[in-house]
């Protein structure tokens, strides 16, 4: 039998310390700043959009293992997606780590929500459900493209 907690917990390591993607995109369509004040987490993340399908995404920043592995798995999960798509997993990202009411996801984005389920554990620590979804909300922020810096608080 597999620990599901261990390996969620292998994951989020292997993450944090070995981020994916973590580059910066010289000249993205879109890109927006995250702050997590709460613990100090900093995060840019850029994007390379064509129409409204992610072509390239990738983050750089500084922060703690869950923050780091929470851009991590979404820029693994969102290459090659659309707008539309980005949005519904991020519903249902958030709905799942704030235990709030989840949302309905089609075949392809259920699949890449099983990748983000080793985060869904920091439901038990409402604060480091800020950590979990700083990328996201910076991810939001670049695709109103008002480029600002988002901030959890
Ligand atoms: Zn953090």
């Amino acid at each position: 039998m597999i620990d599901l907690r261990e390996l969620y917990q292998d994951i989020i390591l292997d993450h944090g310390r070995h981020p994916r993607n973590f580059r910066m995109i010289e000249h993205p369509t879109h890109t927006a700043k995250g702050h997590n004040p709460l613990c100090g987490d900093r995060v840019t993340v850029y994007l390379t959009m064509d129409g409204d399908r992610i072509n390239d995404v990738a983050f750089q920043g500084r922060g703690c293992a869950i923050s780091t592995a929470a851009a991590s798995l979404m820029t693994e999960v969102l290459k090659g997606k659309t707008e539309e798509q980005a949005r519904e997993l991020f519903a249902h990202f958030h709905a799942r780590v704030t235990g709030g009411a989840e949302t309905l996801l089609s075949e392809p984005l259920a699949e890449e929500m099983e990748r983000l389920e080793p985060l869904t554990g920091v439901k038990a620590y409402p604060a480091r459900v800020k950590c979990a979804t700083l990328s996201w909300h910076a991810l939001e922020a670049a695709l109103k493209g008002n480029g600002a810096t988002v901030k959890t608080e």
